[in-house]
């Protein structure tokens, strides 16, 4: 229910730039944003010259599968977003193109040329993120026909920066130069949105929301008058002092995402410096019970297995902070490395602790594609469970209900909660220990001593991948988890189809 209700509003905005870049250029475009309930295999044309995906890497395997597909038709086929960005390598097996950074120039030199490219795909980049990107108006064919599959709720996505100053060694945007796009720009959109709804909704797709925070607000106060458009924003508790969210709530500004991330580390982005354990929760929290006093919805962002957790403590601190903040919505996700996604990687595939979980499953909840440092897995998955019951236990979801005021975000909350969202997990990662307690290959799995994909998981690939599951080429169920660290030692892995033995050779410049 809460995918049905909420997947078409998390579309992205590169994929509908693309989509427009190629218009202004003259060609005939056809777009599809999959929500999770299209037939794909019924919804793709067959008379494709050339396709364009972007995809998370948990859809990967499906994407590999449709590229299959299309390639049979005779379609060129490329791959951008972040599974083309973190697994180039392993992309390059199943697509003609794999785009790095992408910017109108680079499409339009490639679809000039779109030959195939086979059996290894180009892999092609621009120096950097785009200067500019279409405005609304450009994208909003593909908006509205994505939109027109929201029930209720339909949010608009933009995008005013790029990129983070900050450093989070484990994420995509801290080695991207920060950089704002135009003002002028963000505030045609805005006025155009007012003309196609009552009250717009808008999701700001900035990885740090409000860096340049004055300017950033000058401009939407500029373009619309105080809160008659809904915003939602991810943004540091460091950029969200008393002063910036009284602007805020004036402009109408509805969810606020920060990210927390742990009780031991990362202090700089929470305004927290050196604190840790306790302390930071308690100053933490107050923070975040000053923030819903002026944004009604927020949800705080925490990354559980990090190296620097070790024992109960760091849950423990989870749960204290459930009750000293009672209205704020914990999201846990669990440590998880992309490929070649942030430079903290690299460290993790020296060490030999990335699990080659498949593509389909990483998802920052379903599995933790890297071994713990301080835990053995049941350990790991029984506290949280514990934190998972805390948080969306039946009193911890009435607290969080009544503390807010609003009555479509209070119910948002006990939706979450209720659901797979929210206390499923507990459920989930109970049955993940049960199952490493009881299956040895699955356990073999999880402890590095064998790379055999459990059939618990390729069960789930086949039966989510539907009738897409017959076009998964041979060879896309496994991927190199070290594929980065070789490219960086100047080594290439590769396979000979003939007899299946695999090999990690000297790149060669030919
Ligand atoms: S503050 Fe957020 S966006 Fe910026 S580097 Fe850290 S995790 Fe990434």
């Amino acid at each position: 229910m809460w995918a049905r209700l909420t997947n078409p509003n998390f579309a992205s905005v590169m994929p509908q730039s693309i989509a427009a870049w190629c218009e202004q250029e003259g060609h005939e475009v056809w777009y599809l944003c999959y929500t999770g309930f299209e037939d794909l295999s019924e919804e793709i044309p067959t008379d494709l010259d050339f396709a364009f995906i972007g995809s998370f890497t948990q859809c990967a395997q499906m994407a590999y599968a449709i590229s299959n597909l299309m390639q049979s038709r005779g379609t060129v086929t490329a791959l951008g977003g972040p599974h083309a960005r973190s697994y180039p390598q392993d992309a390059a097996k199943y697509f003609d193109y794999v785009f790095g950074f992408t910017d109108k120039e680079l499409m339009r030199d490639i679809l000039q040329d779109c030959e195939p490219q086979r059996p290894l795909g180009l892999r092609v980049s621009a120096a950097g993120q785009p200067e500019e990107l279409p405005s609304v108006p450009e994208r909003w064919r593909f908006i509205d026909e994505t939109l027109k599959k929201a029930p209720f709720v339909k949010m608009v996505p933009m995008l005013g920066s790029m990129g983070c100053p900050y450093t989070c060694s484990f994420c995509v945007d801290s080695t991207i130069p920060y950089r704002q796009l135009s003002f002028e720009r963000i505030k045609e959109d805005l006025r155009f949105l007012r003309t196609k709804f009552e009250r717009p909704r808008i999701g700001w797709h900035d990885p740090n929301f409000g860096v340049r925070f004055d300017e950033y607000l000058g401009a939407i106060e500029d373009a619309v008058p105080p809160d008659t458009v809904d915003f939602y924003a991810e943004s540091s508790l460091a950029l969200l002092s008393e002063d910036r969210l009284k602007r805020l709530q004036k402009n109408g500004f509805k969810v606020i995402m920060p990210g927390v991330e742990s009780w031991n580390d990362l202090g700089n982005k929470s305004k927290t410096g050196k604190r840790d354990g306790l302390e930071k929760v308690k100053q933490v929290s107050e923070h975040i019970n000053m923030i819903m006093s002026y944004i009604p919805y927020l949800q705080a962002n925490f990354v559980v297995g990090l190296d620097v957790d070790e024992g109960p403590e760091p849950f423990e601190l989870g749960k204290r902070f459930v009750d000293m903040a009672p209205g704020a919505y914990p999201a846990y996700s669990l440590l998880s490395s992309f490929g070649q996604s942030a430079p903290l990687n690299i460290e993790y595939q020296k060490a030999g602790r990335i699990i080659p979980f498949p593509f389909h499953f990483l998802n920052t909840q379903s599995v933790m594609n890297i071994r713990p440092a301080n835990y053995s897995w049941p350990q790991f998955f029984q506290h949280l469970v514990d934190l998972n019951l805390y948080t969306f236990s039946k009193p911890a979801i009435y607290k969080r209900y009544k503390f807010i005021k609003s009555g479509m975000w209070r119910w948002m909350n006990v939706l979450r909660g209720a659901t797979a969202q929210g206390i499923g997990r507990a459920q989930f990662y109970g049955s993940l220990i049960e199952r490493l307690e009881t299956d040895r290959s699955f356990r073999a799995f999880y402890e590095q001593e064998t790379t055999e994909i459990p059939k618990y998981y390729l069960d789930q690939i086949r039966r989510d991948l539907g009738p897409l599951w017959d076009w998964l080429p041979e060879g896309a169920l496994y991927h190199d988890p070290n594929a980065y660290l070789k490219e960086e030692q100047g080594l290439v892995h590769v396979t000979d189809k003939s007899n299946g033995v695999h090999a990690d050779l000297k790149k060669v410049e030919a």
